[in-house]
């Protein structure tokens, strides 16, 4: 897509230092990293998000997550890694083109637990119906 900074990664446009390709996918090192080794994981098409991606770029991206997040850990000395996407500006996406995150761990301490919701609350049952309803609602 015109304008897309990772469509001109994978056109080579721009540069990137690539660690896996296939026909449908492509790996590369994040240019901030979070930690040594931070890896991001595209569709070599352009979609916006985990959500409007086709499922046969789907399969084959986290196929390849599955093959090199080993290498990865491995190569910095890391002992986990976190597997993340943001859907939406507000979950934190700052490119339109879907990317899976490979994000290393060395230690637990330095992560920080997510805070728990504050105040009055719909109950646990009152979201899975409504999800439940809109999710039988979108089959039809
Ligand atoms: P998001 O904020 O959408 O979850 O993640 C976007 C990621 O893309 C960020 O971690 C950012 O550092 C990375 N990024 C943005 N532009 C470029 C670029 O031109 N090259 C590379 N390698 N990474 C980029
Ligand atoms: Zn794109």
């Amino acid at each position: 897509m015109d304008g897309c900074i990772f469509c001109k990664i994978i056109n080579g446009e721009i540069p990137s230092t690539k660690l896996y390709e296939d026909e449908k996918v492509l790996a590369f090192l994040d240019i901030h990293p979070i930690k040594p080794g931070h890896t991001l994981i595209i569709p070599k098409k352009h979609f916006e998000n985990f959500v409007s991606t086709d499922e046969e770029y789907l399969l084959p991206m986290i196929q390849a997550a599955k093959k090199i997040a080993p290498a990865i850990i491995k190569s910095v000395g890391a002992s986990a890694f976190n597997f993340t996407t943001a859907n939406g500006a507000e979950a934190g996406q700052s490119v339109f083109h879907l990317h899976f995150h490979i994000i290393p761990r060395f230690s637990k301490s330095e992560l920080k637990d997510w805070p728990e919701m504050e105040g009055e609350q719909p109950t646990r049952i009152q979201i899975a119906d409504a999800i439940s309803k809109i999710y039988r609602e979108s089959l039809i």
